[in-house]
């Protein structure tokens, strides 16, 4: 196993200090064994290789994962940790997929400032996104944790243990010790929320790349987080999410914030990421509502978007294209017959 060698450290740590301690007073037997438990239960996977903080704009930083689903090899690294230096501490957007990847990011904040950390958004429930807040509380136990109600939800019912599964099961254990650590305050559209310099405004237009992505506003700086609505050159999870509710919110951002800096929790922030990844999807679902009104089979959807000029100009470029393309016609097509009638 993986993450043997770092239980054996632990185990022999811990027998140290209670060593130490039990050369300082005696020990009671049923306490030592119960901590002895304890510590069992807390075996930890490998801490994840640092990967240094890309500035963004003044006070503001992403940790740019590189692509890849969870696996072994990237012990669950799929996606952004971002980080704002405010007045009032540090704010962090979506946490990453583990305790070690929230550790990680917080070894690279802390080569730039030592300001407590004053707040965790998690734009959705994918755990990728999430998982990692188990470390900002640890750094600060009073740390609001701030979602939309649905995310909260999700993750308190099902979908907190789905994913910290599928993590343990796709990267050996690599996030072990990781504990499921739900959002502790509720936000909703229009929501600001004051860190002194920095205003943070809530987005929220229902059902997009899941039914409760908010995008996150940092209204001094003309910048938005977007989550996983929109991806740099990237495509993944489209399964709860929603073509046209996709569309309904690139124009509802881009309408209350113009010319905003856009950042993504996959890849890297740009200008003109909406734009990009309108373009990409009006190529998909325009492709499947044709089929729809030509009554098509399911089974030309994918043709007709890898017909598409728009989907022809992306696909070379876009990672995850090939493994998602057929999927995501698949949905596009159930979406738009469900729209036509
Ligand atoms: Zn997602």
């Amino acid at each position: 196993m993986e993450y043997k060698s770092q239980f054996l450290a632990t185990r022999r740590r811990f027998l140290r200090n209670l060593g130490m301690t039990a050369g300082l007073s005696a020990v009671p037997m049923s306490w030592a064994s119960s901590v002895f438990a304890q510590e069992e239960l807390v075996v930890e996977g490998p801490p994840m290789p640092d990967i240094p903080a890309t500035e963004v704009a003044e006070n503001v930083y992403c940790i740019v994962s590189p692509w890849g689903f969870p696996s072994v090899e990237n012990q669950g690294m799929m996606s952004n940790v971002t980080f704002v230096i405010t007045e009032k501490g540090v704010v962090i957007i979506d946490s990453g997929a583990s305790l070690q990847i929230g550790r990680m990011a917080l070894r690279q904040i802390r080569k730039f400032t030592d300001k407590p950390i004053a707040a965790v958004f998690n734009t959705h429930y994918h755990g990728d996104h999430w998982l990692g807040n188990h470390a900002f509380v640890q750094e600060n136990p009073d740390v609001p944790i701030y979602a939309h109600a649905k995310t909260t939800s999700a993750i308190l019912s099902n979908q907190g243990d789905f994913w910290k599964s599928l993590m343990e099961r796709s990267t050996d254990n690599a996030i072990a010790g990781t504990v499921v650590t739900p959002p502790n305050e509720i936000v909703g559209h229009g929501d600001e929320i004051d860190f002194g310099d920095t205003t943070v405004r809530v987005h929220f237009y229902g059902t997009a790349h899941t039914p409760s992505d908010i995008s996150l506003e940092l209204v001094e700086k003309r910048i938005v987080h977007v989550g996983d609505i929109a991806m740099n050159n990237r495509i993944a999870f489209m399964d709860d999410g929603s073509f046209l509710g996709t569309f309904k919110a690139f124009d509802a951002l881009e309408k209350s914030v113009p010319e905003a800096f856009w950042i993504p929790a996959h890849g890297f922030p740009a200008y003109d990421l909406i734009e990009h990844n309108r373009r990409l999807f009006e190529g998909i679902y325009e492709s499947a509502e044709r089929a729809v009104n030509e009554m098509a089979s399911p089974g030309v959807v994918k043709d007709y978007v890898l017909e598409d000029e728009r989907v022809r100009y992306y696909a070379p470029f876009v990672n995850g294209f090939d493994e998602n393309i057929g999927k995501y016609a698949s949905l596009a097509f159930l979406e738009a017959e469900a729209a036509a009638f």
